[in-house]
């Protein structure tokens, strides 16, 4: 592996510590001069919302960027071993993804999110990830941080910023990064519409939830793949475009999208919503009442589905075969 200068930029002195005038000041250099420093990313939160653009973004300024592989039952276990007991389930598979990077890469790449749109805000996790992660299960390992805040900078000045000022790149290079990158996401994010405008006609159910349990193998995987096999078209919630959402009272980005497509939600298209929801999770517990309601005065059926490190696939499988099967009977009017 490769000697190189890395810090934690929010080491004290950096001028990184906080979302606020401290990260306008001057910072420490990180990876000053080596090119082809793999860099690993876990493959969890951050990952999801932005689609092949972090990928692409380190690739062209010359680093491997490494993903850590998709999440299983042993990631979980890695992390439980360490981890805050406290955390959400996301959370603790965000840590045993890290854990399971340490040790194959030279730094890895961990982003405090403060807000991914313009005047909306993220979960207090993410505000506070970076420290967690280097005062917790990171602690020693060298690590490339980026703060992420819409509301204060859009994302090319951000991703410019950590191209130049902490990866130390040319301002040539770091302008193609920066437009590459964004670029690729918005490729993923066009291929994902075009999936979705090309799914198989008919009814469908509308799994709700964000992009890091949708997306995440361990956690959305099991219903999909049951949904599967009671042949049930299921659409998952797409955060495609997302910077640009409707204004409403929910401050919270992805809960004001998810919010929006419930309550445009065409009845005709859909029968039905699962909300997957996750261990410790305050804020689904605080917005899933709400949808609950947009989808009755709709006449949508809404299931929540909770998922812990512990849920057995048994239990899973018979609440969705029971939700399934009871909207078969109010349609055909005959239990099967
Ligand atoms: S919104 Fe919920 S699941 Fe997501 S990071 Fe916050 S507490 Fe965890």
């Amino acid at each position: 592996m490769k000697k190189i200068g890395i810090i934690s930029l929010s080491d004290r002195k950096s001028g990184f510590q906080t979302g606020h005038a401290s990260t306008r000041r001057k910072t420490n250099i990180l990876l000053k001069g080596p090119k082809n420093v793999k860099i690993g990313i876990p493959r969890a939160f951050y990952y999801h919302s932005y689609p092949g653009l972090w990928e692409c973004f380190f690739r062209r300024l010359g680093h491997e960027p490494v993903v850590s592989p998709p999440s299983t039952q042993a990631t979980l276990h890695k992390a439980s071993a360490q981890t805050e007991t406290e955390g959400c389930l996301p959370q603790k598979l965000f840590d045993g993804h890290v854990l399971s990077l340490i040790g194959k890469v030279d730094a890895v790449f961990v982003a405090r999110i403060i807000s991914i749109v313009k005047k909306y805000n993220c979960c207090p996790r993410f505000g506070a990830l970076l420290d967690a992660t280097r005062a917790g299960i990171a602690r020693g390992v060298p690590l490339i941080p980026i703060e992420i805040n819409e509301t204060v900078a859009p994302l090319s000045k951000t991703l410019m910023k950590l191209a130049r000022t902490t990866l130390g790149a040319d301002t040539k290079t770091a302008k193609l990064a920066v437009k590459e990158a964004i670029e690729a996401m918005a490729q993923h994010h066009r291929e994902e519409a075009r999936r979705q405008r090309e799914q198989t006609p008919g009814k469908r159910y509308l799994l709700l939830g964000h992009p890091y349990t949708l997306h995440d193998h361990f956690i959305a995987d099991p219903m999909i793949k049951k949904m599967a096999q009671l042949q049930v078209p299921v659409e998952l919630m797409s955060f495609a475009g997302s910077r640009h959402i409707k204004p409403g009272d929910i401050l919270w980005c992805v809960f004001n999208q998810m919010y929006h497509k419930l309550h445009e939600l065409d009845t005709q298209t859909y029968a039905g919503v699962i909300q997957i929801s996750t261990f410790n999770c305050g804020a689904d517990s605080m917005m899933a009442d709400r949808f609950r309601r947009v989808c009755r005065q709709k006449g949508v059926p809404y299931m929540l589905l909770m998922m812990d490190e512990h849920t057995g696939k048994a239990g899973l499988d018979t609440r969705l075969e029971a939700f399934v099967d009871s909207l078969s009977w109010q349609k055909t009017g005959k239990a099967s």
